[in-house]
């Protein structure tokens, strides 16, 4: 077993953000722009680059700290960065509904990029909320007909949501969060989005751009969901189990009453711990 490692988290403040966290983690905060959107808790990427807190690494970044230690992640970096972005959002708007490329179309027209492999742990819903994933379209041609002629309406598939779901949203795969909804994600450290509408709002007088072409590019058709496995892990001491497995990531979840042992058998683990209080290895901690 290896030490864990705290991490000092990101926070980014958005025009659609809710401003729920300080209240739901407990924390003091003082917005300087616009609402409280996002906390990052774990990034490597450029846009945010999180901060080791514990000793003897403190103060150096995550990037660096894999660089110099790759061992302590089991050697699995992308381009020399942490593999991974796990944020929380708090989204009093519905945001813009957006599709990812995968690997390969990034890298040819995005400069080489990565793509995007993503999935959302619903942490809170509102009251009859929902969220899109995916789209209506029974086929290529159509998801060009429907894009084109801004059949939206008809295109965009939303269903209800409530806390607990869970969602992998793979490369291709149509999707977007709308106002009160709070979501724990990990994703793919990328941030190759494509714009596929934007509900006609205007910024500054004038719609955002949208991606059209490199949308109908990238959105599978016909919309099949991702299943998400929910298999049960045989932990003793915890309800634990597999939300999903893919490429990119696996995704658990557990609940511990009382003490218990985890044989992750994975390079590394990123824990978030969303509810509660207890102790890791000795180490006090709670939600958040
Ligand atoms: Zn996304």
């Amino acid at each position: 077993m290896k030490d864990i490692l705290f991490l000092k988290p990101l926070f980014f403040e958005k025009i659609w953000g809710g401003n729920k966290l300080p209240e739901i983690y407990n924390f003091n905060y003082t917005n300087t722009e616009f609402p409280l959107g996002e906390i990052w808790g774990v990034s490597g990427h450029k846009n945010g680059i999180s901060e080791i807190l514990t000793s003897p690494f403190e103060g150096m970044s995550i990037n660096n700290l894999i660089n110099s230690e790759p061992d302590l992640f089991g050697n699995k970096t992308a381009n020399g960065e942490f593999p991974l972005q796990i944020r929380i959002i708090d989204a009093k708007e519905d945001l813009s509904i957006q599709v990812h490329p995968d690997d390969a179309y990034a890298a040819e027209h995005e400069n080489g990029s990565l793509g995007k492999m993503e999935c959302w742990y619903i942490l809170d819903a509102k009251e009859g909320g929902t969220i899109v994933i995916g789209h209506n379209a029974k086929n290529h041609e159509e998801v060009e007909e429907m894009i084109r002629g801004k059949r939206w309406k008809e295109f965009i598939r939303e269903i209800p949501v409530k806390k607990g779901d869970f969602f992998q949203i793979n490369p291709g795969c149509v999707h977007a969060i709308k106002g009160g909804t709070l979501i724990l994600e990990t994703q793919q450290n990328s941030d190759i989005t494509y714009r596929v509408y934007d509900y006609d709002r205007l910024q500054d007088g004038k719609p955002r751009a949208l991606h059209v072409q490199q949308s109908i590019d990238v959105i599978k058709a016909p919309f099949e969901p991702a299943v998400a496995e929910h298999e049960k892990l045989d932990v003793e001491g915890a309800e634990a189990e597999k939300l999903v497995s893919c490429p990119c990531y696996t995704v658990c979840k557990a609940t511990v009453n009382g003490t218990a042992e985890f044989d992750w058998n994975q390079p590394f683990v990123d824990i978030s711990v969303l509810d509660g209080e207890g102790s890791f290895d000795g180490t006090p901690v709670k939600k958040g």
